[in-house]
């Protein structure tokens, strides 16, 4: 269940004043960290808009990125089935463990969640200057140019893959990706909308 500053009482507090959290990359899927929250770190995280822990160690409540600017900045957190656990959804500023890495559980991430990732540096891409961006380079050309070049990877790797060549299979498939992916910015449309409708035909089958 989502919760809102408004539901908070259904959490329960029964077993611990204390409630593992889990913060999740709310635009890769990626788990970056796992903290404590009270009723009062709740209630800041809320009012900050930013994930706030009540840290052990520290004997008080902690904002995450503090001291190193790297926040978590709240998009929704949710219930678990005994309202006994938290999930965050989060877009984190930069590496969320202190050793550096993105997530501390190491570079562990669901391998598709950088096409989301991808995703956004491309629309981040949109209006850069073209001389300095290819991607920006593609935007600033006639849509032509984007579905010729969807055409065209599509083609190649359809060649690599009956040569049988793997390698050129997967780098002919990473250009397709790609291009495919500027392509429906440019279409107004996302790789949700294409998740999404290949969600729905798999629930009707
Ligand atoms: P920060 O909250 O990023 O400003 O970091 C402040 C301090 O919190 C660091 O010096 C670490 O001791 C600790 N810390 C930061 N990030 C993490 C993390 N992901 N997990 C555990 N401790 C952390
Ligand atoms: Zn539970
Ligand atoms: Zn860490
Ligand atoms: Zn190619």
């Amino acid at each position: 269940m989502q919760l809102t500053p408004d539901n908070l009482t259904i959490l329960d507090f029964e077993k611990s004043p204390l409630m593992p959290a889990i913060v999740q990359d709310a635009a890769t899927g990626q788990i970056l960290m796992q903290g404590f929250m009270n009723s009062a770190a709740i209630a800041a995280t809320f009012e900050k808009q930013l994930v706030t822990f009540y840290s052990r160690s520290k004997g008080r409540l902690w904002t995450k990125g503090e001291e190193s600017n790297n926040v978590l900045k709240l998009i929704s957190a949710h219930t678990d089935c005994d309202n006994d656990s938290i999930l965050v959804l989060a877009l984190p500023a930069g590496p969320t463990c202190h050793l550096g890495t993105q997530s501390c559980f190491g570079e562990a991430k669901p391998t598709t969640g950088f096409l989301a990732q991808l995703e956004q540096v491309i629309v981040s891409r949109k209006s850069d200057d073209p001389s300095t961006s290819y991607t920006a380079s593609l935007f600033s050309k006639d849509i032509s140019r984007s579905c010729q070049k969807v055409g065209e990877e599509g083609v190649e790797v359809a060649l690599a893959a009956m040569k049988q060549d793997k390698n050129e299979l997967i780098n002919e498939s990473a250009d397709l990706l790609y291009h495919l992916l500027v392509l429906l910015q440019r279409s107004d449309s996302n790789l949700s909308d294409v998740v999404n409708c290949l969600e729905n035909r798999h629930k009707k089958s």
